[in-house]
């Protein structure tokens, strides 16, 4: 664990009521840390959720447009480790809140990065610091498969808002000395992903399908192709890169990419249905105004340094997520 001045190291999370929020939070509580996360807004219905996943998690009040609010949460938590996840991270969202999505996503990180120098003052090696890049900041690929050095060339307000936050947390490791590291994750997925994403949306239409509950699964487009990996799995990427001794940038993985009809393939194959095809509808309300390329990333570095590997694969990922699914909605009607 890195530079803690204390015994039991501290880490503090932006987005912490996010899918992955939730997974390193229960990662770093097992490893020993004191884990404190920044909730947005006076009334958040998530922050139950944490509460009730991550009960022994510390929670402050904190936007990443707001820079006080930032460092008070630094003040009070006094972290080795900052992640920051927090992020307006759905890409058909970012389309219709392009100015927003720019505040948050984009100059969200700078602010972040401003108020940690500001904490750290004269030290300001003594606090490492994650950031949260994306696959999506390749849109149009410029070389298959994607690593730390292909070219970025953003497709949507949301890729753009987080080529701004990479480069920023590059420009401050280079000009302060910062322990600032960025993990360009591509597609991570599991049953807490949020269910505007297709795969959670595939998942649990197909549950209430499979229940009674639903007739059709409505997509957009079926031939698009994404590299999908577990996101229990990627957050511990995270961690690792900030156990190394110098700062850097990962690509994490899985290398291999499948298409939205694999998808749903798999996903009717768990209850038992073949002849998926009279489910499915397809409307064009749900294309992307510049769909990005095929993106599929090569984790090669994460591996030879990190020593990262992905465990879940993509299949054993559809099929956890649509149990998971049916299992919630069950649960639902005790
Ligand atoms: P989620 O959408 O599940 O979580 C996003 C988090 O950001 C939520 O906790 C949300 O809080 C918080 N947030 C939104 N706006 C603000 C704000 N103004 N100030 C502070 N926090 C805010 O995303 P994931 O957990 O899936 O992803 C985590 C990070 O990784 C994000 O930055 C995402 O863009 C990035 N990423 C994700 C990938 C994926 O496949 N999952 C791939 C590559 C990168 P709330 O909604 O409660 O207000």
């Amino acid at each position: 664990m890195s530079g803690s001045s204390s015994s039991q190291p501290r880490a503090l999370i932006t987005g912490i009521t996010g899918q992955d929020g939730l997974y390193l939070a229960e990662l770093l509580l097992a490893k020993g840390y004191e884990v404190h996360g920044i909730v947005r807004g006076q009334n958040n219905p998530r922050r139950e959720l944490v509460t009730e996943l991550v009960p022994d998690v510390h929670l402050h009040n904190g936007d990443l447009t707001d820079m006080s609010s930032l460092m008070r949460a630094l003040s009070v938590s006094q972290p080795d480790e900052v992640y920051n996840l927090g992020a307006i991270s759905f890409v058909a969202y970012s389309w219709e809140n392009a100015a927003l999505t720019s505040d948050v996503t984009g100059k969200g990180v700078l602010t972040m990065l401003e108020a940690l120098r500001l904490h750290a003052g004269d030290d300001l090696g003594r606090v490492r610091f994650y950031q949260a890049s994306s696959s999506e900041m390749f849109g149009k690929v410029q070389e298959t498969p994607q690593r730390e050095t292909t070219l970025l060339w953003p497709r949507s307000p949301y890729g753009v808002s987080k080529v701004f936050g990479h480069y920023m947390t590059i420009n401050y490791r280079e000009s302060y000395g910062m322990h600032a590291s960025s993990g360009i994750l591509f597609n991570h997925e599991s049953p807490r992903r949020g269910e505007e994403f297709v795969t959670r949306k595939v998942a649990k239409t197909v549950a209430k399908i499979h229940l009674g509950l639903a007739d059709e699964l409505v997509l957009g487009n079926l031939d698009a192709r994404r590299d999908w990996g577990y996101a229990g799995d990627y957050v511990e990427a995270m961690w690792l890169m900030l156990q190394q001794d110098e700062p850097d940038d990962y690509v994490i993985a899985t290398g291999v990419s499948h298409s939205i009809r694999d998808l749903v393939t798999i996903a009717f194959d768990q209850v038992g249905v073949t002849d998926w095809e009279k489910y499915v509808r397809q409307d064009p309300k749900f294309l992307r105004p510049a769909e990005v390329d095929t993106l599929v990333g090569d984790a090669s570095k994460a591996k030879q340094v990190l020593g990262w590997e992905p465990k879940v694969d993509f299949e054993q990922l559809v099929r956890m997520m649509v149990d998971a699914d049916i299992s919630a909605l069950r649960d639902g009607w005790k």
